[in-house]
């Protein structure tokens, strides 16, 4: 299932998208798409009603904004480095363990909403990146096998980075960087995890039109499975995380693109799960 919430921001509707774009209002079901409503339970009720023909269509849909299609994010975790090029073009080599690193929750926006550039920034990034939305409580899972019962579904998402907060101001961690405000732009659609393949989806980026990151999941160094299994070693992930899991090369701290400035568009795709527009503004 496509799922996805339409509307102005903090009045988005909860929707079912077929392959036609027709949105089905999924308000008779759940009342929003957020943690607490995306559980295997849920997921079945959604999906029986859509088979009943129970759902009504919301009109005017083609004229709402997309909003990010989870309502609020528990935890945003971010797993850094785990594509080797990116690695190598980082000045890195490629790890050994999974690194992680944390965004805000408050960094989530929607998938064509405008983002500032923040405050006194010098450096600033994007990343596509393949996302995890959790949809039941995964700890102590015992091997990766297990990992995809605990996953709702799969989005689009773009990690943007203020790479001088990240890397010079840092201390040693690289959040500052990660966590201004509209930082982490998700959708446009979330994608149920029975109807995605993770292990070999194209995600593409460009800036101003001009191609930058071009790769496949299927060049990760810790695939979904096991980014799951592995942090599960060490917290509990809730229904409603979302864990980003890394950008392939083709980013400005390569030194082989500019650094994005107010007014650039940055676009990211992943294959099946849908593109992103995101205009830069100037820093407020
Ligand atoms: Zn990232």
């Amino acid at each position: 299932m496509k799922l996805a919430r339409l509307g102005a921001p903090g009045q988005e509707v909860p929707v079912l998208l077929d392959e036609s774009g027709t949105a089905f209002d999924l308000r008779s079901v759940v009342p929003d798409l957020t943690g607490e409503h995306l559980g295997p339970d849920s997921l079945e009720r959604i999906q029986q009603a859509a088979n009943d023909g129970a759902l009504p269509v919301l009109e005017g849909a083609g004229e709402l904004r997309t909003g990010s299609p989870l309502a609020r994010a528990g935890s945003i975790l971010c797993i850094g480095q785990n594509y080797a090029a990116h690695a190598a073009e980082s000045g890195a080599e490629p790890p050994e363990m999974p690194i992680l690193f944390f965004k805000a929750a408050n960094t989530l926006t929607g998938p064509n909403d405008p983002v500032a550039i923040p405050r006194r920034a010098a450096r600033t990034d994007w990343e596509v990146e393949l996302g995890i939305v959790i949809g039941s409580r995964a700890l102590y899972l015992d091997s990766p096998a297990d990992a995809r019962a605990h996953i709702a579904g799969f989005v689009t998402a773009d990690d943007l980075s203020e790479r001088e907060f990240q890397l010079v101001e840092s201390g040693g961690q690289w959040s500052k960087g990660k966590c201004a405000p509209d930082f982490s732009p998700l959708g446009p659609w979330l994608v149920t995890a029975d109807e995605v393949d993770p292990t070999n989806l194209f995600l593409r980026s460009w800036v101003n039109g001009e191609p930058r990151q071009d790769s496949t999941t299927a060049d990760m160094i810790f695939d979904v499975d096991h980014i799951v299994w592995h942090l599960s070693q060490y917290l509990a992930l809730d229904p409603g995380d979302v864990i980003l899991t890394g950008t392939p090369e083709g980013v400005a701290v390569s030194g082989r693109f500019p650094y994005l400035s107010a007014g650039d568009v940055v676009e990211v795709e992943i294959e099946g799960l849908g593109r992103q527009r995101t205009v830069m503004g100037a820093s407020v």
